[in-house]
């Protein structure tokens, strides 16, 4: 099977290692191919997006590491970019081979204040008590936030499309069999089906121990089947050793839902590779 990654966070932004650590790590593991996708830039001090001064060095060391590494792993050089108004487009920047886009924070249009989605507990209900306490508001600005992303500056990949149940364990503030909430995710999977964009099955929540299910939730894979839109598996890992966290489960549970292939770049471009074993 073909093992791949395209989320990965080294010491460029908030992960751990150098990053021909985690390129180490993944020729070992017989690895085809590995993106790195540091957090781009942004005017906040958000705590982990990588700093605009680092930028150059990002590009030049994915690219010096992959020509060192050519024969043995295919490396790309992405971002997880942030949507937000104001926000940089960097799908096109010299070096940049893909983008992962995603919905971390909103910003309150009143106060410009800084409003995590996938924070803590306290930073979610503060998010939350911005909206007044009321979950449904919460939710609709998230997903339609992402469906403006998707609108205004679709990226290759969507980003764990429904981080915003980090905080959710045992439906501590929604369910999601809320007509609310169900209308939110059919309603960006219907832009993600008209943007060609790829939605990740994103296994990063259960290394770090936030969720027990990759992102997003299997009813959600089970709709993307249905309106023929194409995944792929990533570790969004922060650290060599979680390169492949839950890829075997991961695989197992997408064959079992009825998807065959993920779609992957490979030889520079957009292909769809087998999900068998
Ligand atoms: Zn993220
Ligand atoms: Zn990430």
């Amino acid at each position: 099977m073909f093992i791949t990654n395209f989320h990965a966070h080294s010491r460029f932004d908030d992960g751990r290692e150098d990053p021909e650590s985690y390129i180490k790590a993944a020729v070992l593991k017989n690895f085809k191919v590995f993106g790195f996708s540091a957090h781009a830039p942004i005017p906040y001090d958000s705590g982990w997006n990588m700093k605009e001064e680092d930028f150059d060095l990002y590009i030049h060391t994915s690219r010096m590491l992959k020509e060192k590494y050519k024969d043995s792993i295919q490396i790309y050089t992405g971002l997880e970019t942030d949507f937000f108004p104001g926000c940089t487009d960097w799908r096109n920047k010299r070096g940049i081979d893909y983008t992962i886009g995603a919905v971390h924070f909103l910003v309150n249009e009143e106060t410009g204040a800084f409003m995590p989605v996938d924070g803590n507990r306290h930073e979610f209900e503060e998010t939350l008590r911005s909206f007044g306490g009321d979950i449904h508001a919460f939710i609709r600005a998230y997903y339609g936030k992402v469906r403006e992303m998707l609108l205004k500056m679709p990226p290759n990949i969507v980003a764990h499309l429904d981080v915003i149940r980090k905080n959710n364990s045992n439906n501590a503030y929604f369910s999601e069999d809320d007509e609310v909430y169900r209308n939110e995710v059919y309603n960006t999977l219907e832009i993600i089906s008209l943007t060609h964009c790829i939605v990740e099955v994103n296994t990063g929540g259960i290394s770090r121990g936030y969720v027990n299910t990759p992102y997003p939730s299997r009813w959600i894979l089970e709709a993307c089947l249905d309106m023929d839109i194409p995944i792929m598996v990533n570790s969004d890992t922060h650290h060599p050793d979680t390169i492949d966290f839950y890829f075997s489960e991961a695989c197992e549970m997408l064959r079992s839902i009825g998807f065959r292939h993920q779609r992957i770049l490979y030889d520079d471009e957009w292909r769809d590779v087998s999900l068998m074993p």
